[in-house]
């Protein structure tokens, strides 16, 4: 039963992270589908280790993609009360680089533009607007192997974390089978709860340090849940599966 992290050794994003910094000059997305003159004269400038990824603007292909994708799922997440207001934050790692939502973005309407692109120090290259306050967080899954990170503030994983500490464990449901790799509902779910900080640097080392290969998800107390997959469909179906999960037993819990 191992998650999609932890099987991977450590990944130096540098090398997956392919663009030549500065080079696309704070750019929107939008400004980047104005024509095939200029896909053609960026997609000069970039500095690739995967050749197949460099004919005719194929990372500017893939980061829309991506971004595309994650604006679908994030306002999903948003339709189930899932990202509220301008809570949550996503990302998923394209060719060019990881491809986070903007600080402070309005959830509900979210559109490509509010997107940036990030290496793996964090610092835009594609995109206007500031990087979510915590992306550290999910640039540090990514380099354990995940392909996708959603942190999403819901009612229940903000009552659940509250109410637990160090972590919550979770067994006996069918529908643990959703996470990635269990395949019996007598699979013991650990779900390590951190302390809520505002030091998101922090944040990220606690999450990095209580995380095994076989967990699936953290819970920040009163903050919400982070989780992740080798892909965003994965990584959207460990949400729609751990909300589920934290309010069956929330329920059973909290006797309502
Ligand atoms: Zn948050």
């Amino acid at each position: 039963m191992r998650s999609p992290l932890g099987s991977d050794p450590k990944v130096d994003l540098s090398q997956k992270f392919s663009l030549a910094e500065g080079v696309l000059g704070g750019g929107s997305f939008a400004q980047l589908r104005r024509g095939p003159a200029q896909r053609e004269r960026v997609a000069h400038l970039l500095v690739l280790r995967d050749v197949r990824s460099v004919t005719r603007g194929g990372i500017l292909a893939d980061v829309d993609r991506i971004a595309n994708e994650l604006v679908e799922i994030v306002r999903r997440l948003h339709a189930r009360n899932l990202a509220v207001g301008t809570g949550g934050n996503f990302s998923a790692v394209g060719d060019a680089g990881l491809v986070i939502t903007a600080s402070g973005v309005d959830k509900g309407t979210l559109t490509i533009d509010q997107l940036v692109v990030v290496d793996a120090n964090g610092v835009v290259i594609e995109g206007n607007g500031k990087p979510s306050a915590e992306t550290s967080i999910h640039l540090g899954l990514v380099a354990r192997g995940a392909r996708a990170v959603l942190h999403v503030h819901s009612v229940w994983n903000t009552l659940l974390s509250s109410n637990h500490t160090n972590e919550l464990v979770i067994t006996g449901f069918e529908m643990l089978k959703g996470l990635s790799g269990v395949t019996t509902h007598e699979h013991h779910e650990r779900v390590p709860v951190i302390a809520n900080s505002q030091d998101v640097p922090h944040l990220a080392r606690q999450i990095e340090r209580t995380i095994t290969p076989s967990t699936h998800g953290v819970l920040v107390a009163g903050h919400g849940l982070t989780t992740w997959g080798a892909s965003l469909a994965e990584a959207f179906r460990h949400v729609e599966i751990f909300e589920f999960l934290f309010e069956v037993v929330g329920r059973q819990q909290f006797g309502r």
